[in-house]
């Protein structure tokens, strides 16, 4: 009888053992959530979250979901160019994590079924077993992560989750935090009004565009737009129909651009647009198609349409090797964009003056 229930117990090697195998898993998530606490920017998180874990757990494959209805999310992404990350899905339906998580906001370890592998682990067949942990903050589900392994033992529903529940919460703070930066950082390069960038965050990124241009020998080609007539439209109608003249103007403008241009209010209701590696004549048919379409689009109003239009200055930068004073150039550039754009208005507005720019002429 002794002896019966002497089997039945571990033994001290045995006992040994598992608390040596569960430091070791300990030990290993703690690694993992300093990596994670380092990131000081979602880029970088959101690689840690998933290809990170993949290599750190060793596992055959890890994905990302964000709960994201009003699309703020997404927005964030789409800026940071992050819109595709291999692994990361935006959710904008709370029912997907009530299938996830039928029993409430619990680490979910197991088997997954085909519906959800479909979902979750897209490109990898079969999954082994998963585990699914679900990302709270403030007793909101913001999303969940996944991890798959090939192995069916990896993860048994039997097994214990406290170091999965732990490393959710951290996740899900490091995810809040970096986002919350995300958006910080936007707003202080936003203009409020036309959504589009604002002067400051103009300047910083001219200063890039115009070390790109020297630095690989590309054109850069500027835009400067002004409405026509806007105190008009002010004193006519107010103040709330010209900022709604404002923000479709803005629409309009950036509707014609590449994801590489870079469209910023640079005052009232004046505008200014990069054409970055954009030759001459490009940027010529750019501005006329802009052009057309400010002017194709007047604001409606219930009772009458505004019509709306801009004037135009454009000019074009051939970078040179012996001219290194970028900050000049930049300068002498915007102000003969400014010139050609008042040209523009002189010739009878709803028009594209083109400058001439020559960096020797302006001595710089
Ligand atoms: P032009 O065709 O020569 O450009 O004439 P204009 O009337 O557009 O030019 P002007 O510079 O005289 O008027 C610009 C007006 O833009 C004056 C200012 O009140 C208005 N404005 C500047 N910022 C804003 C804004 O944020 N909202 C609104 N509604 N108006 C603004
Ligand atoms: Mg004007
Ligand atoms: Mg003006």
């Amino acid at each position: 009888m002794e002896e019966q229930k002497n089997r039945q117990q571990p033994s001290v090697a045995q006992l040994l053992r598992r608390i040596e195998k569960n430091q070791q898993i300990q030990a290993r998530f703690h690694d993992y959530e300093f990596k994670l606490l380092a990131c000081r920017r979602l880029p970088e998180l959101l690689d840690q979250l998933i290809a990170g874990a993949a290599q750190h757990f060793d596992l055959a494959a890890v994905s990302l979901a964000l709960f994201d209805q009003d699309y703020s999310i997404g927005s964030i992404l789409e800026h940071l160019q992050l819109a595709d990350h291999p692994g990361l899905q935006l959710v904008d339906d709370a029912e997907v994590f009530t299938k996830l998580f039928p029993d409430g906001p619990r680490v979910r370890l197991g088997a997954l079924d085909e519906s959800l592998r479909k979902t979750l682990f897209p490109a990898l067949y079969p999954v082994g077993s998963a585990a699914l942990l679900p990302l709270m903050r403030q007793d909101t589900l913001i999303g969940s992560l996944h991890f798959a392994s090939h192995s069916p033992q990896r993860y048994r529903d039997d097994m214990a989750v406290t170091f999965m529940w732990h490393l959710a919460s951290m996740v899900a703070i490091c995810l809040e935090n970096c986002l919350a930066l995300e958006q910080l950082q936007r707003q202080g390069q936003e203009d409020i009004l036309t959504q589009v960038r604002n002067r400051r965050s103009f300047d910083e990124e001219f200063a890039k565009e115009l070390a790109r241009a020297s630095r690989e020998q590309k054109p850069l080609s500027c835009l400067f737009a002004d409405i026509d007539y806007f105190k008009q439209i002010n004193d006519a109608y107010g103040h709330q129909v010209g900022d709604r003249c404002l923000r479709q103007v803005a629409q309009q403008i950036a509707r014609e651009l590449r994801k590489t241009d870079l469209l910023a209010r640079y005052g009232g209701e004046e505008f200014v647009v990069l054409l970055p590696g954009c030759p001459a004549h490009l940027a010529a048919s750019t501005a006329e198609r802009i052009r057309l379409a400010v002017a194709n689009r007047p604001l409606r109003l219930p009772h009458e349409t505004i019509p709306l239009s801009i004037s135009l200055g454009l000019v074009t930068w051939q970078p040179d090797t012996t001219r290194t004073a970028l900050e000049a150039i930049g300068s002498a550039l915007l102000d003969c964009a400014d010139l050609a754009m008042y040209q523009a208005k002189r010739d009878g507005r709803n028009r594209v003056c083109v400058g001439e720019f020559s960096a020797a002429e302006v001595g710089v």
